[in-house]
């Protein structure tokens, strides 16, 4: 039986938006209300104020560690004015976590803004990448003392897919000249928070945190075995969604010369890596032309011989986070999974992904990836952003009507993974 490292890092995660109910205050909302999507947020599964019951139900089943983000425009729902009553609530459930012997793992944005920040262009605003640092030394300042790993942005490349290529999230842009401005907001953004918080730490002579992001990964797979242009556009894919933005960090993006992020006091800007892996795509080569350099998605069409998949049709490639964790060997840094996950009707199939990612997991561990951790996503049920409450991707049921939580047989055959510290 495939062991896992001693101290090992064994949880799950959610994020603010989707989980806690009514922030109103934010972009998400906005478009939800404006009927962009078939489902609004609502009261999601109210974890605002049922998180102690939640984080009960965590601890009963082994967990030692528990990712969740900050709600940016419940700390700062005006430019600069905090609010000290959504900070101690954060405060609070931080200590719950510690006291509870779970580690926290924050993460500062998930995907929501401010109103205030999205109304002057989001990212692509003036000054988003300090406005954002702003928040974060704030964050540190008032709930660093018990935390020791964060997690700036998630899934830089998710995002900007999402709300700047493909339209459809806030800011609803189809633009790749946007997209890339983005791109370089979020490195920035990314920067300045992580210099922010080392700062802060610093200053207060707490021990050094532990600051990466979460990162989107996806497995590219050519669509015609033996096409090179297939492959060609699989590998372009791979590039831009895999490697592009940590490259950029590695290279030292923060610290280019001339750049005003030249006066940045780190040499680096990743104390290990963050990665969400879900599945596999098939790409299929689309023409010369810029706007098709990333080929097609043919997955559905193509693959009859792809594996299983999800309710949300995607494709169930456990391999897949072996080949991802290989491939980010490379930057040899500590490894933390901070998502992987399914969403299913049938509670059986959590099981099986579950205890076959697990596999493949110990298996790169054994072959020299440095994981430290895995956080299965999610904890609970909860809003899938465009797609509503319909896809269930938790290890614990939520009954929507009257938030009941109810524990699912995945969870428990997870608990044993991790009692086991063995899959
Ligand atoms: C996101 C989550 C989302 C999950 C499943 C991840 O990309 O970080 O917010 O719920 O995927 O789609």
């Amino acid at each position: 039986m495939p062991k896992f490292p001693n101290d090992f890092l064994w949880g799950a995660a959610t994020s603010g938006h989707q989980v806690e109910g009514n922030n109103k205050n934010n972009d998400w909302w906005k478009w939800e209300t404006s009927e962009k999507v078939k489902e609004a947020s609502g009261n999601a599964c109210d974890h605002w104020n049922l998180y102690k019951n939640d984080f009960k139900l965590a601890k009963s089943l082994n967990h030692n560690a528990h990712r969740f983000s900050l709600e940016w425009s419940r700390i700062e729902p005006e430019e600069g004015k905090f609010s000290s009553e959504a900070i101690s609530r954060y405060k609070e459930v931080i200590q719950d976590l510690r006291s509870l012997g779970m580690e926290p793992i924050v993460t500062l944005n998930h995907f929501t803004l401010p109103l205030w920040f999205y109304e002057r262009g989001g990212w692509l605003g003036e000054r988003s990448g300090h406005a954002f640092a702003n928040f974060a030394e704030r964050a540190a300042k008032e709930l660093g003392k018990n935390v020791r790993y964060w997690l700036t942005i998630n899934e830089p490349i998710g995002n900007i897919n999402s709300a700047y290529i493909e339209g459809k999230w806030p800011p609803g842009e189809r633009s790749m000249r946007k997209a890339a401005k983005a791109f370089v907001a979020m490195l920035k953004a990314h920067c300045l928070a992580y210099a922010a918080i080392h700062r802060v730490y610093k200053e207060k002579r707490w021990p050094e945190p532990k600051v990466s992001l979460a990162h989107f990964t996806v497995l590219y797979t050519p669509c015609r075995a033996n096409s090179l242009l297939d492959s060609l556009s699989a590998n372009i894919r791979h590039n831009y969604v895999n490697r592009s933005f940590i490259d950029s960090l590695i290279s030292g993006w923060c610290i280019v010369p001339g750049m005003p992020l030249a006066r940045l006091p780190v040499k680096k800007s990743l104390d290990f890596l963050g990665l969400n892996y879900y599945s596999r795509d098939y790409i299929h080569f689309s023409g010369f032309m810029p706007s098709a350099i990333f080929g097609r998605i043919c997955s559905l069409e193509h693959h009859k011989d792809s594996g299983k998949r999800n309710f949300l049709n995607w494709e169930i490639y456990p391999k897949g986070i072996y080949d991802i964790l290989m491939e980010f060997k490379r930057y040899n840094l500590p490894i933390l999974i901070t998502e992987n996950g399914i969403c299913a009707k049938d509670d059986n199939e959590r099981i099986d992904f579950i205890k076959d990612h697990l596999k493949e997991v110990a298996l790169a561990i054994n072959e020299g990836a440095k994981v430290f951790g895995y956080l299965h996503w999610s904890l609970l049920d909860n809003f899938e952003w465009t797609h509503g409450f319909g896809p269930r991707f938790g290890l614990i049921e939520v009954d929507y009507k009257t938030q009941q939580r109810t524990v699912r047989p995945s969870a428990r055959v997870y608990a044993n993974i991790i009692k086991e510290n063995a899959v």
